[in-house]
């Protein structure tokens, strides 16, 4: 076993402090990888708070992580020592079902594992990337292209997965109108990479504090949801609307923004339930779907896509000792659009 530095939350309520945890000996099919840098995600802050239910503390978070290969089992054969990598929400799956099989590994039927908070295979609870090392099954290890800046390529493994694979499975392209609502983590990656994948681009934001760099990042439009007449404006407008709202919205609102046959796609986890009308459905044959992070042969394709686009996340770099304040600073919808921890910062 491996003891290394970490920073974990002790209990829903308190903020998070440093301490060590243990890491499993390299096994066969393993590699160790010494943390570069590691994203926070929002959804970090729903776990350790039990937003999303119960869990054991403490828990060390982060699924957003990219480091150096610094020793590999003896049966590994993807990487090797020095290696830049990635690794996202998910540290193993069944690999046997039709659905692993597939490809789509997320939506392992037996349930993917978690990179943090979930039983991992010898009965352990995994612990995320808030720390220094980390040891994973080398199938769900990332190569990360050379060209992606590594201080900046970190949220890459969860938000831009997440809102990578949604785009791409509901076709955003070349004459298609989409529109991501709220302009965060998830939401800036989605505007970065709808546009370069040729849609046409709207962003649907709280306020229009956000324009001008929404505008940058590739949207071709901007409009504050706090307005109501947003919404007389693009009713049936849409081929395909991306929800990455933390919180609880009135979902109608938006499905009626939908034009014929639109999807709106939430990947935003709020707690509460997003209570649909089916009237709303009805009008324009309507659809309203869920989309869970991607599976690992896509989540290469999104990192390749983004190498070949000149994709990087907007990010504010910290030190571990900023986590708590950059949590508060998320809740308030104050991110710059994703906070990274340099792990060299975490043994300090
Ligand atoms: P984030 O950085 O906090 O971004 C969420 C954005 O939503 C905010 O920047 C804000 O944008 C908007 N927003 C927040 N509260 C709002 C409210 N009360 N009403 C309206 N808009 C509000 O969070 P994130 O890391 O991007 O994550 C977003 C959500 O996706 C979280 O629930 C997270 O757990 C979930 N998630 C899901 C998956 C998946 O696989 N499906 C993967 C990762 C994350 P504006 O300021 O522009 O309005
Ligand atoms: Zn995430």
């Amino acid at each position: 076993m491996l003891t290394v530095d970490a920073y974990a939350a002790p209990s829903a309520t308190e903020p998070l402090v440093k301490t060590t945890i243990e890491r499993r000996d390299v096994g066969a099919n393993d590699v160790l990888i010494e943390i570069a840098y590691s994203g926070i995600c929002h959804s970090d802050i729903h776990t350790v708070r039990g937003e999303w239910g119960q869990i054991a503390y403490p828990q060390v978070v982060g699924h957003e992580i990219v480091g150096t290969v610094t020793e590999v089992g003896s049966a590994v054969t993807k990487h090797k020592v020095g290696d830049r990598v990635g690794v996202g929400c998910m540290v193993n799956s069944c690999g046997e079902c039709e659905n692993c099989l597939a490809g789509e590994e997320q939506y392992c039927l037996a349930g993917n594992t978690g990179t943090y908070a979930a039983v991992d295979r010898d009965g352990t609870i995994t612990q995320g990337g808030y720390s220094t090392h980390v040891v994973v099954v080398e199938d769900f290890v990332l190569k990360v292209p050379e060209s992606i800046p590594f201080e900046k390529a970190a949220p890459l493994l969860c938000a831009g997965i997440t809102t990578y694979s949604p785009l791409a499975h509901w076709n955003a392209g070349p004459g298609k109108r989409v529109a991501v609502v709220g302009m965060g983590g998830l939401g800036h990656m989605a505007v970065k990479i709808a546009h370069a994948m040729g849609a046409e681009v709207t962003v649907l934001s709280q306020s229009l504090s956000k324009q001008e760099d929404g505008l940058r990042l590739g949207a071709d439009h901007y409009y504050a949801t706090s307005d109501e007449a947003t919404f007389s404006e693009l009713k049936n407008h849409f081929d395909l609307i991306i929800n990455t709202v933390s919180a609880s919205i009135d979902i109608n609102a938006y499905l009626s923004l939908l034009r014929l046959d639109g999807t709106l796609v939430s990947v935003g986890a709020p707690a509460e339930p997003l209570p649909v009308g089916v009237f709303t459905l009805f009008g324009n044959r309507r659809t309203f779907a869920g989309s869970s992070i991607g599976g690992i042969r896509e989540t290469q394709e999104m990192l390749d896509f983004c190498a070949e686009h000149d994709i990087a996340p907007e990010t504010e770099l910290i030190s571990a000792d900023y986590i708590n304040e950059a949590y508060e600073r998320v809740l308030s919808s104050d991110v710059r659009y994703r906070f990274v921890i340099d792990a060299a910062t975490i043994s300090a």
